[in-house]
């Protein structure tokens, strides 16, 4: 299991940071993370082929998390796609998308096949094949808003990885029985601590308060996601977060992650 973060940035893209999209390979099959405005650039950069990637996972419906969807599937559909796409998304994204290609006048030729979310409690399954699973459950938001926890299929004797994506969410222990022992969680983490009433009142997170999540969690290693365009330098961030949970990485644009490799350090 393989991830690549595209767009690292919270809110407002800056030079330097994307906002949310990452690429995540299972045995091959690959799957995308958010779709934010930019992202088919992001794809495009970090050498993906475009119609390899037939499965789409929408944390929300918020723009930093979303505009770039219609943009990539009308250029799949330039391209020539004839293949399906799955989306799975909160329910809406279907209206938003559909009326948009009508009013443009975008007839989209290849399938597209659609798993609207609708629910505010539990784990639910999502999307499956043979590489791997993916269960959603419900973070806490200023809208609908879901985690994802993706899981392989091996062959063999290895043991089974996963992968855990929450963004965005206020701190909420509610996310830790679903993201329990996960090899990688990817948390939101917008601030530094010192603007913790700001994370609360905007629902997001602080970066030690990711780091308590991840520690409680029992994850293998913390991602720090979603970073506020104010910070140039992630340097404070990590050291808020590394004195609670010390195997965190703070995500960049570009930035690789082996799944296996980081379970085997352990
Ligand atoms: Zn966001
Ligand atoms: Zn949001």
């Amino acid at each position: 299991m393989i991830l690549t973060v595209l767009g690292s940035g919270a809110a407002l893209p800056t030079g330097h940071r994307c906002c949310s999209a990452q690429v995540l390979n299972v045995n091959g099959f690959k799957m995308l993370i958010d779709c934010a405005e930019g992202t088919q650039n992001g794809i495009r950069r970090m050498r993906f082929r475009l119609q390899s990637i037939s499965t789409i996972l929408i944390s929300h419906l918020h723009g930093d998390h979303f505009f770039g969807l219609p943009g990539l599937l009308s250029t799949m559909h330039l391209c020539g796609r004839t293949e399906p796409a799955t989306v799975v998304a909160p329910v809406g994204a279907r209206e938003v998308i559909e009326t948009t290609f009508r009013l443009t006048g975008n007839n989209i030729s290849y399938p597209i096949e659609w798993h609207e979310m609708d629910f505010t409690e539990g784990l639910h399954r999502v999307f499956e094949n043979a590489k791997c699973t993916v269960d959603a459950f419900p973070l806490t938001h200023s809208v609908p808003t879901y985690g994802f926890l993706v899981g392989d299929r091996p062959e063999g004797s290895r043991g089974r990885l996963r992968y855990a994506y929450c963004c965005d969410t206020v701190y909420t222990e509610a996310i830790l029985p679903y993201v329990e022992g996960v090899d990688l969680l990817c948390l939101e983490s917008t601030f530094t601590d010192e603007y913790a009433p700001l994370a609360e009142k905007r629902l997001h997170l602080t970066a030690g308060q990711a780091a308590r999540l991840a520690a409680q969690a029992g994850a293998r290693q913390l991602l720090l996601t979603h970073i506020s365009a104010r910070y140039k330098e992630p340097d404070l961030l990590l050291s808020q977060a590394q004195a609670h949970f010390p195997n965190t990485t703070v995500a960049a644009d570009g930035l690789r992650l082996d799944l296996r490799a980081s379970a085997r350090h352990e």
